[in-house]
């Protein structure tokens, strides 16, 4: 659809009735400029955590079903308010919420997919000169039940839209300015990025940088959404992210801090074909998703396997680990939540191999041990002392001068 913008706002920029009447302002503005608008925004501030504590105050294990039936009424809220908060301002608006919007997902409740979105009505409202106001994070499987798209969903509502409409540009606004070279709570010297690739910010956002939801980038990637971050607050000029042949060339984009990760060891492993096999695939049974892995050889035919996890998910991959380390005679497993993943990431990193070696030698000269290493295509990673996180990675960024 021609001279059509979607653009997303947080629940923060929609926190309270103040910053909603901001948000519908901002909208108009977008709206009188010429351009279509379709709005997707998230729960009220907290809402969605308190209706998560409220559904675990009745039951330990509340069916994912009726979570999702409660936690989609958060959305709901916010799209209602701006659209009368619009309508208070004499502009034509409708509220619509994932299901009126076509929007069609799989079963799993609490992480369903998008599998298509039927567009007639969103057409039809938009042509008809209303803005529309979209309810984000949900959707409805097959049989009608409303589904939600896993926590942080709502950008993944907004990129989905604007591929499917086809807009011009799809723009997540935030409490954030942009995408920042690293995290600016922790590097006060951390600068805004103007421009940076999908694949670029993916490994930001799920190596900690937390500015955009990831499966909302790999889908832009994927149909070549044009994706813009900015705050919600000011003006101020944002990151813009897309192709990457379209970015100016550097060795490295950002710094990130992974603190939520566990290192599992199983000691002493027999050395034999389908070992890794067995192990990882127990995992991956359990859904549960493993992040980097290392394997020492020992002398006398045993290993060490060493992999890394999220922190949520240690204690049923230590179960797993330690059943499987009984059934092929493993000595032990041993585990340390005491650990970050530091990565330097970026499209020049790993062709060029001194940014390599600056890493390690930053490491070493604030006396930070590496545990492990990996390395991508776009990234350099190590695991290190969880203490001395923040520190390593202030060091990182004044000495690549970033
Ligand atoms: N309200 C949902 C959450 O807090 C979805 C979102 O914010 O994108 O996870
Ligand atoms: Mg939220």
């Amino acid at each position: 659809m021609k001279n059509l913008i979607v653009q997303k706002y947080g629940g923060t920029s929609v926190g309270d009735i103040d910053r909603i009447k901001n948000v519908a302002r901002r909208v108009i503005e977008t709206k009188k400029s010429g351009k279509k608008v379709v709005v997707v925004v998230s729960a009220m501030g907290d809402t969605t955590d308190d209706l998560v504590e409220m559904a675990y105050a009745i039951s330990e294990n509340p069916h994912k079903r009726e979570m999702d039936m409660l936690l989609s009424t958060g959305e709901q809220v916010s799209i209602a308010l701006l659209a009368m908060a619009i309508q208070s301002m004499d502009e034509e608006v409708i509220s619509l919420t994932g299901a009126q919007c076509g929007i069609i997902t799989s079963s799993r409740h609490s992480k369903a997919k998008i599998d298509e979105i039927n567009t007639e009505r969103l057409e039809k409202e938009l042509n008809s000169g209303k803005i529309v106001i979209v309810a984000g994070f949900q959707g409805v499987n097959k049989d009608m039940d409303i589904t939600t798209l896993g926590r942080g969903g709502s950008d993944t509502t907004a990129v989905a839209l604007a591929a499917a409409l086809h807009a011009e540009r799809c723009q997540i606004f935030t409490d954030v300015d942009g995408v920042y070279t690293a995290d600016p709570r922790i590097v006060p010297t951390a600068k805004k990025i103007h421009a940076i690739s999908y694949d670029e910010v993916l490994e930001l956002a799920s190596l900690g940088a937390k500015v955009l939801h990831p499966r909302s980038v790999e889908m832009a990637g994927k149909y070549n959404v044009p994706l813009e971050v900015k705050s919600s607050f000011n003006n101020n000029e944002g990151t813009i992210i897309g192709e990457v042949d379209l970015m100016e060339k550097v060795l490295i984009r950002g710094i990130s801090l992974d603190e939520n990760i566990a290192k599992i060891s199983v000691m002493e492993v027999p050395d034999k074909p389908g070992i890794a096999f067995n192990l990882f695939s127990l995992l991956a049974g359990a859904d549960i998703h493993v992040d980097m892995i290392v394997q020492n050889v020992n002398r006398n035919n045993v290993n060490d396997i060493t992999f890394t996890v999220a922190l949520d998910e240690l204690q049923n991959a230590v179960e797993i680990a330690q059943k499987f380390a009984f059934e092929v005679g493993a000595e032990k497993v041993e585990y340390d939540k005491g650990v970050a993943k530091l990565s330097v990431v970026g499209t020049g990193v790993v062709a060029n191999a001194e940014v390599a070696s600056k890493f390690f030698e930053a490491l070493y000269e604030i006396g930070v041990n590496i545990q492990m290493i990996s390395t991508s295509e776009i990234k350099i990673s190590c695991i290190i002392d969880k203490a001395l996180g923040k520190e390593a990675m202030k060091h990182i960024h004044d000495k690549f001068n970033m």
